[in-house]
């Protein structure tokens, strides 16, 4: 059996409660670190992606880290600055990934391994785990029975099955943050986070880049107000976003990748020199053995839990992706914790996602938190929303960039936030604030009348609470 960092000796002491874990993301490494906190020795068993999984290798660092250089290069000549003139190049790209390769092994090392290596009874096995039954799993042709299981395999890009696709070749999260050359032009199929994030930085980067999407706009289940915005500023980034798209077919001709494809009834052929297929993510639950070991899939194959994590199977629970929404990696971590502690100490402590933040690291980015005003409506509040376009807030008119808006809903019989979204450049920063008052139940008021510092981001969202009531147009410098 392949197996490296710890390995400890007394593993499989009677005594101790035992934690097999399959997978080695943010969910496996939360989970184990808390079941080794309460006393259980553990088994993580991963395979597919490095140690780390998908946040640290193929996700959230290397798209951020990339969103922020090709942002550096961006800003760098697009400003709003009369009398200052500047000039960037993408001199070396293959140093921007070398660089971001190094982040990643940096990070992989100092929050996974790092952390698990010191601790006596966390083994970690590189294999791929399959249930023989409800108690065992074979990894490397070895079984290993125990009593408690957690299933954290997360999910890989959902590749849709287009004519001539798999043929033609194609990019996905996997493997777009590992390309050392830029690509002149790229078709990015799909219209959600991930293939907007990483639409934008290619464009950014240079790349000409055109959106391929299925709906009639991208991030469809936002409101139409945002989602038209945000088409404005990726657009005004030479991005080519195409709506109502159903892709019929693609090949490779003289190296470069044809799509032929209807647009709102009409034929229209795209091409470019690769494509990214960033159309969402399917569960690692395949050959898994989850039928010998009694875990139920609902009916797009994610593993079925109740609030507590536990799967159709008693003794095994399962957390992170693999689930299904939220995707997050802080979603993930908290729910590896809360699967351990109740694989562990059986308290079927529920799992409680009051005013869960996310955010879309776009430029302007959007952010949002709780209800927006259509979904509170129908959840039976008497909702109001309030709208601050960024031309009212100082701090984005020093900087000239007064691209977006905030959005506050509150529940009108409490005064209390129930939602916000927001679309502004590091808008995202704002959210925690929100995220407090909704969870702790701080009213409006009490937002209202706290001081929010001069010039700064935040005094938007107080700028936010008083459109409740007052034409904010009218309001004086530091308005109270
Ligand atoms: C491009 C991109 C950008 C993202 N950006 C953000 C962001 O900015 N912020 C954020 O919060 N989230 C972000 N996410 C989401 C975040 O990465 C995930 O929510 C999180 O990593 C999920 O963690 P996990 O532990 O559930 O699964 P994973 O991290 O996917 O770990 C699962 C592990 O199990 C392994 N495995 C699978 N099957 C088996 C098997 N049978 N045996 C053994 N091992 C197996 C896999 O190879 C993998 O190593 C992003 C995702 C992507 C794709």
């Amino acid at each position: 059996m392949a197996s490296c960092c710890n390995n400890p000796t007394n593993l499989d002491a009677e005594s101790t409660l035992h934690l097999v874990i399959v997978g080695g993301g943010s969910a496996a490494f939360a989970a184990a670190t808390r079941a080794h906190e309460l006393g259980a020795a553990v088994t993580i068993i991963n395979d597919g992606l490095p140690i780390g999984g998908t946040c640290v290798n193929v996700g959230c660092v290397p798209s951020k880290t990339l969103i922020r250089a090709a942002e550096a290069h961006h800003r760098a000549v697009h400003h709003s600055f009369e009398g200052i003139e500047s000039t960037s190049r993408v001199a070396d790209f293959g140093a921007v990934i070398r660089q971001k390769r190094e982040l990643v092994e940096q990070l992989r090392q100092a929050k996974y391994l790092d952390v698990v290596n010191p601790l006596e009874h966390v083994r970690i096995i590189e294999g791929r785990a399959r249930f023989v039954s409800p108690d065992a799993i074979e990894v490397n042709g070895e079984r290993i029975t125990h009593d408690r299981f957690l299933i954290a395999t997360g999910t890989s890009p959902f590749v849709p099955p287009i004519v001539g696709l798999r043929e033609a070749g194609y990019l996905t999260n996997d493997s777009l943050f590992e390309l050392e050359r830029l690509p002149e032009s790229l078709i990015v199929l799909g219209g959600r986070y991930i293939a907007l994030e990483c639409a934008q930085m290619m464009a950014r980067f240079g790349t000409r880049v055109t959106v391929l999407q299925r709906s009639d706009r991208i991030l469809p289940t936002e409101h139409p107000d945002l989602t038209e915005a945000l088409t404005g500023y990726l657009q005004d980034d030479g991005i080519d976003v195409v709506t109502c798209v159903t892709t019929r077919s693609v090949r490779r001709e003289d190296g470069r990748v044809v799509v032929e494809a209807t647009v709102g009834g009409e034929e229209r052929t795209f091409e470019a020199a690769e494509i990214l297929v960033a159309t969402g993510r399917k569960p690692n639950t395949s050959d898994m053995g989850l039928d010998a070991a009694g875990v139920d899939l609902d009916d797009r194959g994610f593993v079925a839990v109740d609030d507590t994590l536990q799967s159709s199977a008693p003794n095994i629970f399962a957390a992170g992706d693999v689930i299904g929404n939220p995707e997050f990696v802080y979603t993930a971590a908290y729910e590896g914790k809360l699967a351990a502690e109740n694989a562990i100490l059986g308290e079927g402590t529920t799992r409680d996602y009051t005013a869960l933040p996310w955010v879309i690291f776009t430029d302007p980015q959007v952010a949002g938190v709780g209800l927006d005003e259509a979904q509170a409506r129908a959840a039976g509040i008497d909702a109001q929303r309030a709208t601050l376009p960024l031309t009212y807030v100082p701090r984005s008119l020093a900087a000239r960039d007064t691209r977006g808006f905030i959005t506050l809903v509150r529940d009108k019989a409490s005064d209390r936030l129930v939602g916000a979204r927001i679309l502004a450049p590091e808008g995202s920063e704002l959210l925690m604030e929100i995220v407090l008052a909704i969870r702790f139940g701080i009213t409006v008021e009490q937002i209202r009348s706290s001081f929010h510092a001069y010039l700064t981001l935040g005094e938007g969202v107080k700028l936010a609470t008083i459109a409740f009531g007052k034409d904010v147009a009218a309001l004086s410098c530091c308005a109270t």
